[in-house]
């Protein structure tokens, strides 16, 4: 069992790790190790005390050179869903699951909202992984929508299985972005699913309607209360002390998911106070256990 699992590796869950690693504890950070679009996609950085004149290209091998340094690689995988196991939680992540005593939650914020019939139709028709749930749509007709270029790995995923996608991009695609040739590419925006007992027809902001028998919206970061139930949240951010601690014992969170501002400098000091607390409390678990 590790001792604490990180997910998301922006800058937020990339202070945490750092953290961590100093501190010998057992862990893992799972995200991309191209790390997160919001470090790329920056132009020109102004406010990272000690760095005036920074480019998001020029973070990004910055982070990339401190975790060889100082050997922490980030683990491939987007986290599905997690569950308290009593004594810690489970990470279901793609057809992986791994079990900790702790959990820093680094995801980000997602600012797309739910669609109408998204909440109703979920797990009938409607899924946030195509690793977990690809299978069930080989040879169907499938629409998905994502929201970074992140997105693209799983679409090629689904388009090797299903017979027809729908692919909707919730952003600028590059000039590279080729699609495989069952792909159908729409500028337009998913507005409302419908069916009877499971999803079957798409209506696009444009009022067109596809007939489809799954939609995938594969986005940078889940609502949090998907992610893990029961945790605390105002809508949109994770709801934490100073500590970075929610309402879930051993479950911490920083960064952009615990509210505005949206900041690279906030990101890192949530990071590394969230981490000092994964010590703090694996501390009390031990001395619970010699008790
Ligand atoms: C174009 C642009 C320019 C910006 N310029 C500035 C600036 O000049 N100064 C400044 O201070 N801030 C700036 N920001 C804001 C800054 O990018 C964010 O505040 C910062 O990136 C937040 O870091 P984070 O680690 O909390 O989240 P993110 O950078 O969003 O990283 C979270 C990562 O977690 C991953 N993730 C989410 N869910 C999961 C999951 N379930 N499993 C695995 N991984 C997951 C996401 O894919 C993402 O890679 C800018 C943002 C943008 C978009």
């Amino acid at each position: 069992m590790y001792d604490c699992i990180i997910v998301g590796a922006g800058v937020a869950g990339v202070s945490a790790a750092v953290n961590l690693k100093i501190r010998k504890k057992q862990f893992l950070i799972l995200g991309s190790r191209e790390f997160s679009t919001k470090v790329r996609k920056a132009h020109h950085i102004q406010n990272y005390v000690g760095m005036p004149e920074l480019s998001g290209m020029e973070l990004s091998n910055a982070l990339s050179d401190h975790l060889s340094a100082m050997e922490i690689e980030i683990t491939e995988n987007r986290v599905n869903s997690i569950m308290s196991s009593g004594n810690g939680f489970f990470l279901s992540a793609g057809s992986e699951v791994f079990e900790t005593k702790t959990v820093i939650l680094a995801t980000g914020v997602e600012f797309s909202k739910k669609i109408e019939g998204e909440d109703a139709f979920l797990g009938r028709g409607v899924s946030y992984c195509a690793t977990c749930d690809g299978n069930f749509y080989r040879g169907k007709c499938i629409a998905v929508a994502g929201s970074g270029s992140e997105a693209e790995t799983e679409l090629h995923f689904l388009a090797e299985l299903a017979e027809k996608v729908y692919y909707l991009p919730l952003y600028q695609t590059s000039e590279d972005f080729r699609p495989a040739a069952n792909v159908e590419v729409l500028s337009d925006r998913p507005k409302a699913l419908s069916g009877a007992d499971r999803v079957e027809t798409l209506t696009l902001n444009s009022g067109k309607e596809l007939k489809i028998d799954g939609m995938f919206f594969l986005k940078d970061a889940l609502a949090p209360s998907t992610l893990l139930p029961g945790l605390n949240d105002d809508g949109m951010h994770i709801v934490t002390d100073r500590q970075m601690r929610t309402n879930l014992p051993g479950c911490f969170a920083c960064g952009d998911c615990t509210g505005r501002p949206y900041q690279y400098m906030k990101a890192a000091g949530e990071g590394n106070v969230a981490a000092h607390s994964v010590l703090e409390y694996l501390a009390g678990l031990e001395k619970a256990q010699k008790a």
